[in-house]
């Protein structure tokens, strides 16, 4: 099966006297980073459980009319990330039961859904052409339907559930939080007027005024009701946080085990300037992300700061799909050179990771094309060869380029003068955590969750690849 899961973002909340869906619409607007091809919010007053959910972006699914629609004490959002397989309103999420009973978000992905589709099948339940999601959404309300109470239903399928995931469930009486046992994906608490909330960025909470408690730990379920929090340790913990989270998806506002975001990515770009010396006349960022490598780069080797690419806010990748012109204009789309600063320069571009090379190629053009001398291209990770199963989006192992090329033949390939990886040792050491909290498994191939039928998927290096597999040339 196809995975859709994928890169998302969860927000719940659990407050008698507060207006959930409000809260967690402002929620969501805070993690739309995380997806914007969908979102939904469901909530429940105790007797009924609503839903609204669409395609595109928080601010277009919803209106002040349908946030009234969603009354309650008890909500729970997504927001979907934009994939190649299956767009649109089909895959919104929270899932629903067709009774309505229970309502399920998750970020994650399963690349193994054999078990499931056994057990369901098992129980007569046959769930054609549906999300890694809704069959964990299906099995829960089986297990229910039978008379089990929710959380023992998810004690029971949790070892079901081969992959990564970061789930809200919402019934009418209870709100479940569930992280798998390596929390490869990141999970918060926070408390807010009495009331519990969850997010997948701690982002989420400043705007709504929560105060953050702790990350949802490895393998636990918390569940919150009319009782208040009861926290549950359900399998062995063992922590691999997906690392791209530093190095791509989170916010630089948000902490991840204990860390800034931010911080963690300023000591990328001082790490970067201690692997590399190149002279230089002005440093780049590609925004949004790298802005923080690149300040730290500048911090450590001297060469000025600029922001010599603008992007454009309020282009996103939405369910209004440009016309083959306009996509074909690409990077152009979101990016604008500053000819002022490039114009004879020798310029150091920083980008967080290369993926297929399409956004580096073109960035590399457009900037000799205004005029740049030499155009250095830093990366503040190490090669991306291996897929991912874990809901990030990475494309098969054929379309990433440093699973095919040499770091020498990626740089003839993008144009560039030169081209750098900040080494794996260094991205490690930038985090200030140890290694083995990490699932590092897109630089390394060493995947934390088996692959089970996903394995055939994955070709490892020869010898002479290995060498160059930590950035080094
Ligand atoms: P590519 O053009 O395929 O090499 O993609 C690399 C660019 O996409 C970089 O600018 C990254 O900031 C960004 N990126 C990295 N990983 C992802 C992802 N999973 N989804 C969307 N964009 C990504």
């Amino acid at each position: 099966m196809k995975s859709i899961g994928e890169k998302c973002a969860v927000f719940g909340i659990y407050g008698k006297g507060l207006d959930v869906s409000r809260l967690t619409f402002f929620g969501l607007y805070a993690l739309q980073h995380r997806g914007q091809e969908s979102s939904g919010i469901a909530s429940t007053d105790g007797k009924e459980i609503f839903c609204h959910k669409n395609a595109g972006l928080v601010a277009q699914v919803f209106n002040e009319e349908t946030i009234k629609g969603l009354p309650g004490h008890i909500a729970v959002g997504h927001n979907r990330y934009s994939t190649s397989s299956g767009s649109g309103i089909k895959h919104a999420q929270p899932v629903e039961v067709e009774d309505k009973s229970i309502v399920l978000a998750h970020n994650g992905n399963l690349p193994s859904v054999i078990q499931l589709a056994s057990f369901l099948k098992s129980r007569g339940v046959v769930l054609s052409n549906v999300s890694d999601s809704a069959m964990i959404t299906g099995a829960l309300h089986v297990l229910v339907k039978e008379g089990m109470e929710i959380e023992k239903a998810v004690e029971e399928i949790f070892p079901l559930m081969t992959g990564s995931f970061s789930i809200l469930i919402m019934t009418k009486e209870k709100l479940i939080a569930l992280r798998d046992s390596f929390g490869i994906r990141p999970l918060s608490i926070a408390r807010l007027n009495g009331g519990y909330v969850f997010a997948s960025e701690t982002c989420a909470f400043h705007p709504i005024g929560a105060t953050y408690m702790r990350e949802v730990n490895p393998g636990e379920m918390v569940v919150v009701d009319e009782n208040g929090l009861k926290i549950k340790q359900i399998a062995e913990r063992t922590q691999k946080l997906d690392i791209f989270e530093f190095v791509y998806f989170s916010r630089p506002d948000s902490n991840l085990l204990g860390k800034s975001v931010y911080g963690v990515r300023k000591n990328f770009g001082i790490q970067l300037a201690k692997e590399y010396k190149i002279n230089a006349d002005v440093v780049i960022p590609v925004p949004e992300t790298a802005i923080p490598v690149a300040v730290g780069y500048a911090n450590a080797s001297g060469i000025p700061f600029e922001m010599g690419l603008i992007k454009s806010r309020y282009i996103h990748r939405t369910f209004i799909e440009p016309e083959q012109h306009i996509r074909d204009q690409g990077v152009k789309l979101k990016l604008a050179p500053l000819k002022e600063i490039i114009e004879n320069k020798r310029v150091i571009v920083i980008d967080d990771s290369i993926v297929r090379g399409t956004t580096s190629r073109q960035i590399v053009k457009m900037l000799f094309e205004v005029g740049a001398k030499e155009v250095h291209f830093l990366v503040s990770s190490p090669p991306v060869k291996f897929p991912d199963f874990y809901g990030i989006d990475l494309p098969n192992q054929g379309e990433l380029l440093a699973a095919n090329k040499t770091i020498e033949e990626i740089n003839t390939h993008l144009g560039s003068t030169s081209l750098r990886y900040l080494s794996y040792e260094g991205m490690i050491k930038s985090t200030g955590l140890d290694e083995s909290l990490f699932c590092t498994s897109c630089f390394t191939g060493q995947y934390p969750v088996d692959l089970r039928e996903r394995k055939r998927e994955v070709v490892y290096l020869n010898q002479a690849h290995k060498a160059h597999r930590y950035g080094k040339i």
